[in-house]
């Protein structure tokens, strides 16, 4: 491609940085990819502090059809990822996805239903009395009913994310300890990133996969990103009621969500307006205590004796503008692409944003068009809606 150290230079190696990878070397074997990340151990990683969920259940189509393609990989996966015989073990299960669904937003979910059956999902309508049916434990009462999805469930993601590091190394890739403190450019665009240690490292193109750290990484640059880190908590649950089978993630009206956890625990979060944003990684039992766990135990009243056994905090990178995706290359650098803003769904995105990305940069035919997340909007100040129209 060029006489320059890389083709292609990935900053981050989280999913979405190692996933890029895999599909960039599994489309060109003979491409000189680099990874930087500076910490392989993971511990702030947003993929690793993930709940490590995957849905169809979206509003946007293109996020439906996304984690179409993860649930049709992930079936696959110990097997298609192998290396050298031995087969990632990634413990994924389909336990699915129970919305409850408010009277106030019956309308937004019943299109949203429509149009996921379309596309082929499995999902169901429940109303109370078979909420009930399959979760006596639950009180749906205060709701219309709720959207089943039998086929979403959850998987190791530490298991994953070392499966396409390791794939992608096997195909050639190179992965690089390091911090990235600079995108250098030339007038032309792009021309690589200055590393902490490493010195000046040049390429063809360089792919911004920094999760919660986007921002900063765009800043180098030049580039005003709306994408601010937001600290999202998980609480590890042990409750004195022991449930026979397993519960799926369950998500109420108000946000709070909670599955059952192998060895009889439960997990559970809730994303709070006053979630506080910086890189701060602390977790707060109080805050499940004072407000979490009231409303839990008004929808599952034997959960009202439990102790808190652990829990963690981990980042989520939050879009601004629209809370979307921000995916393809800057308008304003030449050879600049973003994989940045996921939320708090990025993780199962990581396959399809890996594919899409290696398409775009070798100029192939797109699997599935995401140009519905291209960066212009940023640009242009146009949030993306729930259904996709801006
Ligand atoms: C509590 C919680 C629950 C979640 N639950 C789910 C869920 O159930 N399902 C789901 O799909 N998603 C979930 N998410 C969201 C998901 O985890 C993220 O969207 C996804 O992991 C983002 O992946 P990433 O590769 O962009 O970022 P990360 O995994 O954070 O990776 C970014 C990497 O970039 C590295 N980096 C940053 N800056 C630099 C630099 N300058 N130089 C070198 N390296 C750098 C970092 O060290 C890091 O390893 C959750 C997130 C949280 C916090």
């Amino acid at each position: 491609m060029s006489p320059k150290t890389y083709d292609i230079i990935i900053v981050g190696g989280g999913i979405m940085g190692s996933a890029t990878a895999y599909y960039l070397m599994m489309a060109d074997p003979t491409l000189k990819v680099a990874v930087v990340e500076r910490d392989p151990s993971y511990a702030q990683a947003s993929t690793t502090l993930s709940m490590s969920n995957v849905r169809t259940q979206f509003s946007l189509k293109q996020n439906v059809q996304i984690s179409q393609y993860t649930l049709q990989i992930l079936n696959s996966f110990e097997e298609d990822m192998a290396v050298d015989g031995q087969k990632p073990k990634i413990y994924f299960r389909q336990e699915g996805n129970l919305f409850l669904v408010a009277a106030s937003d019956e309308d937004d979910a019943r299109q949203a239903f429509q149009m996921q059956t379309q596309l082929g999902c499995r999902v169901e309508w429940w109303l109370s009395q078979k909420i009930i049916d399959h979760y006596p434990l639950y009180e749906p009462q205060p709701f219309v009913g709720g959207t089943f999805g039998p086929d979403d469930g959850y998987f190791d993601a530490y298991a994953v994310l070392m499966a396409y590091k390791a794939r992608a190394r096997i195909l050639g890739a190179v992965y690089i300890q390091d911090e990235v403190v600079r995108i250098t450019k030339t007038r032309r665009g792009v021309s690589g990133v200055a590393l902490s240690t490493h010195g000046n490292q040049t390429a063809e193109y360089v792919v911004s996969c920094a999760g919660a750290w986007a921002a900063e990484v765009a800043k180098t640059a030049g580039i005003d990103l709306p994408v601010i880190p937001v600290k999202r908590q998980v609480f590890v649950l042990d409750t004195a009621f022991k449930f026979e089978k397993p519960l799926p993630l369950t998500v109420l009206p108000s946000g709070l969500y909670f599955r059952s956890e192998t060895g009889g625990l439960i997990l559970l979060g809730k994303s709070m307006a006053d979630d506080p944003t910086g890189f701060a990684f602390s977790w707060d039992e109080q805050r499940f205590i004072n407000h979490l766990w009231p409303e839990l135990a008004e929808f599952v009243p034997q959960f009202d004796r439990l102790k808190v056994v652990r829990g963690w905090a981990g980042l989520y990178a939050v879009n601004t503008l629209d809370g979307n995706a921000i995916l393809g290359q800057w308008p304003e650098l030449n050879g600049l692409y973003l994989a940045n803003g996921f939320s708090g769904h990025g993780l199962q995105q990581g396959p399809a944003v890996g594919r899409y990305l290696s398409e775009l940069i070798l100029q192939k035919p797109l699997s599935l068009d995401l140009s519905i997340f291209a960066p212009q909007r940023i640009l242009d100040n146009r949030a993306l809606s729930e259904t996709g129209l801006v």
